[in-house]
């Protein structure tokens, strides 16, 4: 998945690296956009359009949440985006300048998430046009709620599962207290300026801060909004969102980065979900960070 994991835990079985790695292999081999002979390579080299292709079970499942996301936040998370994800210079090739307005157009006609049809009792896709698909923005999260269903497995009643900062707990540490996770400042030195003390969900962030182009002295951030295909440009920096599984916070952090502030919030508060928004302020040049209501009753916990 193109970064580290870490996993720590309280198992009545025993648990070996070499027991996770196979996992975590064996779930890259379907969801790696970066391995070219996964699953999901080999489905966006295919150029059958309109015909039903059968896929490993896995691939269906993380697709069906990833629909259900693109549904909820009316296409702020969409799967598809992979060509301007391509376009961009997030992909394979190395871009050296921001692509023309042509380019973009023509890569939206197919890039909507409507596009792809999912058949779950017979583990089948169908892409109604020449669609490409990343799962960079959900895979790590199911990766981390793979391997805690792999740990209950293993009689683990305590943990903690972390894929590049996409985290989930269980439980409660080795000094018997509930787990507690620190909200990064996104300003790179890795500080927390609030904490979580969490016995159970999972956490994700998605940010600006971490992954991004330079074209023309102009800082482009690697999540792009799908409906018109430029990557976010406002003054969010980050948002942290907690849920139940990693998968479901994994997809809305990503879908409540390209919504930008205003639209983040409201959506937050209407769905009774728990976020951290940090934004970026020029002129005081300092980040500043605001909570959702439901946020705002975990950290009361936490601090
Ligand atoms: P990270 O990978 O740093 O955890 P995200 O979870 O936000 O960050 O995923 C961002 C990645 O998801 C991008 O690098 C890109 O491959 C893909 N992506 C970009 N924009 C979108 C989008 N609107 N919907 C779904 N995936 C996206
Ligand atoms: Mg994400």
């Amino acid at each position: 998945m193109g970064t580290y994991y870490r996993v720590v835990g309280q198992c009545r079985d025993s648990l070996t690296n070499h027991l996770l790695e196979s996992e975590l292999r064996s779930l890259t081999s379907v969801l790696s956009n970066y391995d070219a002979e996964s699953e999901i390579s080999s489905f966006n080299r295919s150029d059958r359009v309109g015909e039903w292709v059968p896929v490993h079970e896995t691939l269906v499942k993380v697709l069906a949440m990833a629909q259900t996301i693109s549904e909820q936040t009316s296409g702020a998370f969409d799967v598809t985006v992979a060509p301007l994800v391509e376009l961009w210079g997030f992909g394979s090739k190395e871009v050296t300048q921001p692509p023309s307005t042509e380019s973009i157009t023509r890569e939206l006609h197919r890039v909507n998430y409507k596009l792809l049809e999912l058949d779950e009792g017979n583990n089948a896709l169908r892409k109604l046009s020449n669609i490409k698909l990343d799962l960079s923005g959900i895979g790590k999260g199911y990766g981390v709620d793979h391997i805690a269903e792999v740990l209950a497995d293993q009689r683990c009643s305590d943990f903690l599962i972390d894929i590049g900062g996409e985290i989930r707990v269980q439980g409660h540490n080795a000094l018997s207290h509930s787990w507690r996770i620190g909200i990064e400042v996104p300003d790179g030195t890795g500080q927390a300026e609030v904490f979580l003390n969490l016995s159970s969900g999972a956490i994700a962030t998605s940010g600006s801060y971490r992954n991004y182009r330079i074209f023309d002295e102009e800082s482009y951030p690697h999540v792009i909004d799908p409906r018109s295909g430029y990557p976010t440009s406002h003054n969010l920096t980050a948002v942290t969102v907690y849920r139940s599984t990693a998968t479901e916070a994994d997809a809305l952090a990503t879908a409540l980065f390209v919504m930008g502030y205003d639209d983040a919030l409201e959506f937050a508060e209407s769905h009774d979900i728990a976020v951290a928004l940090t934004t970026w302020d020029a002129d005081s040049e300092k980040h500043s960070a605001s909570y959702s209501s439901a946020m705002r009753v975990l950290i009361k916990e936490g601090n």
